[in-house]
């Protein structure tokens, strides 16, 4: 069961020292010799960036992440904020050569993914504080799959690499820190007791409440670079105990019903109530209907990216009651993301992860270059 605990740990995960890096680096320097002899059919430029020779899902589990209440504060330089602006939509671009450059300047690293018939650029830092970035050179559909609470939300990071490639997406971020790493508080409203037990503000290190972090300015990036692609946002919540047990909540981040059931958050409802027949499984803060089940308002309402991308003026401070739509939030409860995190290898023979695959496919829009 357990294919997490037997992926091995090698390449880019492991670098610390200087030293240790230049020792890491001879076997890509290998890698690479033999991917510019053989890859002559690769798309040009993709030879520039070191090809790693492990699955995408057992290299991103085996990342580091600053643990909660390790840091003062959250805050990145302007300075860093524009090279990183710049790598973002450099890989957007699939301009390896400036990618490049600009990752050496941040201390971030590039490697190459190559599974599912399609290859995938990966960007991250040592730090275990800045988000990883992925880029699909073979993006069918117009879709950006993010996780912003790892590695707090079991299950996101993985689930995450499964969506990017099972939908063929374009691209992908995943957060670095803790979402309770930093001390300090984000200028942005809403509230949680995820960090201290007790309701307080959220941490800036919190990237889902702080438009202020690397990771809201990838998702900016992209989705404004791609200006009809839906951002889905994984989330995992805990179990409820009480009534008719809901393992799903969907939301289009928009405070308003949407009757006639045509965002994409609200298409996933329907489609996934089909494989889940049991009542309120599955329910969706924009269908009325659903609140006879009296699920938990985790709703995303004051999640900074389905802000932005719903077309919010002000994405830290306030909530929108109409957008684009162009959202989908998903809190899942441990039956689904455990699925994820305890055998990603084999996930779609499960029921839910199939469907939810399955039934994306179906929502999200093709790619029409
Ligand atoms: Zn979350």
């Amino acid at each position: 069961m357990r294919s997490r605990a037997s992926a091995a740990v090698v390449g880019l995960a492991m670098a610390g020292s200087i030293r240790q890096k230049a020792e890491l680096l001879a076997p890509f320097a290998g890698a690479l010799l033999l991917f510019l002899l053989a890859g002559l059919s690769e798309a040009q430029g993709q030879q520039l960036l070191p090809v790693v020779r492990q699955p995408l899902i057992a290299w991103i589990t085996a990342q580091k992440h600053a643990p909660a209440d390790s840091l003062k504060n959250f805050e990145t330089a302007r300075s860093r904020r524009e090279l990183f602006q710049a790598l973002v939509a450099a890989m957007a671009g699939q301009d390896w050569a400036k990618a490049r450059l600009l990752a050496q300047q941040l201390g971030y690293r590039l490697g190459m993914f190559h599974e599912a018939n399609s290859a995938f650029a990966v960007a991250s830092d040592d730090s275990g504080i800045d988000p990883i970035v992925i880029v699909n050179l073979n993006a069918a559909r117009d879709v950006i799959v993010q996780a912003p609470h790892v590695p707090y939300e079991r299950g996101t990071a993985e689930q995450a690499i499964v969506l990017l490639r099972d939908l063929r997406a374009r691209a992908a971020i995943i957060s670095g820190a803790h979402r309770c790493a930093s001390r300090s508080f984000t200028m942005c409203n809403g509230m949680t007791s995820v960090c201290a037990g007790d309701a307080e503000g959220f941490r800036d290190s919190d990237v889902g409440h702080n438009t202020r972090t690397l990771f809201h300015l990838a998702h900016v990036v992209f989705a404004e670079r791609w200006k009809n692609a839906v951002v889905i946002s994984l989330h995992g919540m805990s179990k409820d105990h009480d009534g008719v047990v809901t393992s799903l909540i969907i939301s289009n981040g928009i405070q308003a019903n949407d009757a006639g059931g045509s965002t994409p958050a609200t298409r996933l409802r329907y489609a996934l109530a089909k494989a889940m027949n049991k009542p309120g499984r599955v329910v969706s803060c924009n269908v009325r209907a659903d609140s006879k089940y009296n699920y938990r308002p985790l709703c995303g309402f004051t999640n900074v990216q389905g802000r932005h991308v719903n077309g919010d003026r002000d994405a830290c401070r306030i909530g929108v009651t109409r957008g684009t739509g162009r959202f989908i939030h998903l809190e899942q409860d441990r039956s689904v993301l455990e699925l994820y995190f305890e055998d990603w290898a084999r996930i779609n023979r499960y029921p839910i992860p199939a469907a939810l695959s399955r039934s994306l496919s179906a929502i999200v829009p093709a790619i029409r270059d």
